[in-house]
């Protein structure tokens, strides 16, 4: 069976409005499921319907890659841990920019073959071939650091920026002239330089800027996608290339503003290592001056609370310690106490990290908050339970001038009147930097694993 064309064009309209549908429900935890349905609703339309295309003429090749990569999707889905999602959207960023570097090569090929070039279908293999090139080194640079593979740490040397603006002028030369003359061996140079671009420009880029690199990736690997459909004559490609596209800007826009780092300042790279000394417990603490407490006192002061506030960040993903926060939650309200979640938007590891386990551990919906609309309240709240976050918390954002976060929004956890802090020792978060809120009169240091320290004041908290 194949479908005519008014029929394909009227599935991919179709999977293209479930697609935008998609998005829109994603943007609430409470509808989230259902964004998810219709976007892979559209999915499985778009290649049912790409299947049936006219000039699908073979199945040998298709129908068993698309089972392996459907196998391998699905392993890969399930076996990877949370922590490690930022890592895994990296790496399938590249697969993006790899694929669109080949679209644009075969479909060269193939019009070359025919003697159907012109200089605006060329320029489109131009543009999709050297974004695509960019995103697949681009990605797997980021995959290395994420996965610590390659140093986290910024790689700066002298004449760095000029470099890049050489090779970036050499890639656009040779790619102008591909589209002008169809000479293949530019195609090829142009790409060569495109792919070690796409190192060079990520490997200075420190592990706490990553997020926003991995976003504009995604970005890039829109417009790659888009350029392919471009060049494949295919609607729906680029719909959904311009859709991934913006998407990814968006987000990096909204990143740099909850980091308060400039876009161009990221580019430029060289912020946040990832890599700190170990400075373990409460000994490190007491020799810089910071209290610690233990869960007994944390669980009395909690007791007798009427309203507090958690604050989870990245040591709540290591540790798993959502489930055991639920029930401490759950302990909490039937004594009385009103409890609400505070989220900051980079908290985590990647956008909506907390959300997402917070959902898994059936936290409603109703208690958790985002930072504007919670940081009026810790004026009022008894405790703030900082549950393995650091960064989001740190005052040095607000008060010193030097500090490499300065500027960036926060949580004003130090406002509230106990604070305890929840996790394993004195080591810094992922800025690398000292958090001046341990030097606070009302702050507390409560050492341990967060699920450990969360089970423990669960415990407490039922005995008395
Ligand atoms: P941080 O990385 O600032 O701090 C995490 C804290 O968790 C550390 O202080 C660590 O201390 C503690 N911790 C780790 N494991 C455990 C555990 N098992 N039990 C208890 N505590 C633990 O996290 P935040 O969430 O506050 O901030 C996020 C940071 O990551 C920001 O700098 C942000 O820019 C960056 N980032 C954000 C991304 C995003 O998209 N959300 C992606 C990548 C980076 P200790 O080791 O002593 O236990």
């Amino acid at each position: 069976m194949q479908l005519s064309n008014n029929a394909l064009a009227f599935v991919y309209l179709v999977s293209g409005a479930l697609f935008i549908l998609g998005l829109n429900r994603l943007s609430h935890p409470s509808t989230a499921r259902h964004g998810n349905f219709y976007a892979i609703t559209g999915m499985i339309l778009a290649i049912v319907a790409t299947l049936l295309h006219p000039a699908v003429e073979s199945y040998t090749f298709i129908v068993p890659a698309i089972i392996v990569g459907a196998i391998i999707g699905i392993v890969v889905a399930l076996r990877i841990q949370m922590a490690a999602m930022p890592q895994l959207v990296a790496m399938l960023h590249s697969f993006v920019g790899l694929a669109a570097v080949l679209v644009a090569v075969g479909t060269y090929l193939s019009h070359a073959h025919e003697g159907t070039l012109t200089v605006i279908f060329m320029t489109e293999v131009f543009v999709g071939a050297f974004i695509g090139a960019i995103t697949f080194t681009g990605s797997l640079i980021a995959f290395g650091k994420l996965q610590g593979l390659v140093t986290a740490a910024p790689v700066a040397y002298i004449g760095q920026h000029w470099l890049n603006l050489m090779l970036g002028l050499a890639m656009l030369g040779f790619g102008l002239y591909f589209a002008i003359n169809g000479h293949f061996v530019s195609l090829l140079i142009m790409i060569g330089i495109a792919l070690l671009l796409g190192v060079l420009l990520i490997i200075p880029i420190g592990g706490a800027d990553m997020p926003v690199i991995i976003s504009m990736l995604n970005s890039y690997s829109g417009w790659a996608a888009a350029a392919t459909g471009f060049t494949l004559e295919n609607k729906l490609l680029i719909i959904t290339g311009a859709l991934v596209g913006f998407c990814g800007a968006i987000l990096s826009y909204i990143m740099c503003k909850a980091m308060n780092r400039s876009f161009i300042s990221v580019i430029l790279g060289g912020f946040g290592t990832g890599d700190a000394a170990d400075e373990s417990g409460v000994a490190a603490a007491t020799q810089k001056g910071v209290k610690s407490s233990s869960v007994e006192d944390a669980a009395f002061i909690l007791l007798n609370a009427s309203k507090v506030i958690i604050v989870p960040g990245y040591g709540m993903a290591v540790a798993q310690a959502q489930h055991a926060l639920k029930e401490l939650v759950e302990r909490l309200e039937d004594k009385g106490v009103e409890v609400k979640f505070a989220i900051h938007p980079v908290a985590g590891r990647m956008p909506g990290h907390m959300n997402v386990l917070l959902a898994e551990a059936d936290v409603p919906y109703d208690l958790v908050f985002g930072m504007d609309e919670i940081n009026p309240e810790f004026n009022s709240a008894d405790v703030a339970l900082v549950v393995g976050a650091n960064d989001v918390t740190n005052p040095a954002a607000k008060r010193d001038r030097a500090s490499p976060i300065y500027g960036m929004p926060i949580l004003d956890v130090d406002k509230a009147k106990h604070v305890f802090f929840i996790k394993r020792s004195m080591r810094p978060g992922y800025a690398g930097i000292d958090n001046l809120l341990f030097y606070q009169d009302n702050c507390s240091l409560l050492f341990g694993d967060a699920k450990e320290v969360c089970e423990k004041t669960v415990a407490e908290l039922k005995a008395a």
